[in-house]
């Protein structure tokens, strides 16, 4: 049985399947654990600003809870956009221990802007933008009070809309930072996420791409999610299978949920 770490409810502004509706379908795709995240997105650039309002989202889970009687196990998370640029509030905005999991996630470069569109890549040189993309990236992780690292690598989506290429390897042409990355997230007990969203995309890749996966294994690396960063019906659950075929592929025999922020292993095989 697998479980899915991150699924959109219709509280986040982009997503529009109620999380009692996202469990029913959980039970019948036979997942023991559905990991739900709202945006908390503070940057007003981000189409998700102000979006956010935790009793509504209490509401939600509790009301998932209840639909599902116990028949899926239903966490309540967090997808916090850049939360070391808003550390502050964060704090005041978020209960952290009303939460199973906190997931950090870079959307937006600063000074540059949001790296999920095509619109940053047509100003700009795209790899200029990828290399700043890891850099800010490894700020997050050093600072930031979470529990899962969200799809590295999704600028891809930005680079297919924008039609260049996105087919580099990072690790090759910036082995450091993404070590750094890798081993700041091993030492503070960060997981790495697998995003399967972008498998249905034009690009087809998972966030992270592969390699990335197996350097993490390389440097000891063990917590790992699956997401399919579920917004809308057309792709509820897309991509768990792939990803954790690709997990095993890569050496992984575990992955993980998050119960109070406590992680919680479950074998992939
Ligand atoms: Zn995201
Ligand atoms: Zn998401």
């Amino acid at each position: 049985m697998l479980n899915d770490m991150h699924v959109h409810t219709s509280d986040s502004p982009d997503a529009d399947i109620p999380a009692g509706r996202l469990a029913q379908k959980g039970i019948e795709t036979n997942l023991a654990a559905i990991g739900f995240v709202a945006h908390l997105d503070l940057n007003p650039e981000d189409y998700c600003y102000g979006g956010f309002n935790a009793a509504f989202y209490d509401e939600s889970i509790a009301c998932a809870r209840n639909e599902s009687k116990g028949r899926i196990t239903v966490l309540k998370g967090l997808e916090i956009g850049e939360p070391h640029k808003y550390e502050e509030q964060v704090k005041n905005l978020v209960d952290y221990s009303n939460y199973d999991f906190i997931t950090g996630a870079l959307h937006s470069v600063e000074g540059i802007g949001m790296v999920l569109g095509r619109e940053v890549f047509a100003n700009g040189d795209p790899l200029e933008i990828v290399e700043e993309y890891y850099t800010e990236t490894l700020r997050m992780v050093e600072i930031s009070d979470i529990d899962i690292l969200a799809h590295i690598g999704l600028f891809r989506r930005g680079l297919a809309l924008a039609d260049l290429r996105y087919d580099f390897n990072e690790l090759e042409l910036w082995p450091d930072t993404i070590d750094n990355i890798l081993r700041v997230i091993i030492d503070r007990n960060i997981a790495l996420e697998l995003n399967t969203s972008g498998l249905r995309r034009k690009e087809e890749v998972t966030y992270p791409i592969p390699c990335i996966l197996e350097r993490f294994r390389e440097l000891g690396g063990t917590l790992v999610t699956i997401g399919s960063d579920t917004h809308r019906e057309s792709h509820v659950f897309f991509g768990l299978d792939q990803g954790a075929e690709l997990l095993l592929e890569t050496g992984f025999k575990e992955a993980y949920t998050f119960l109070e922020r406590v992680p919680q292993a479950f074998e992939l095989a």
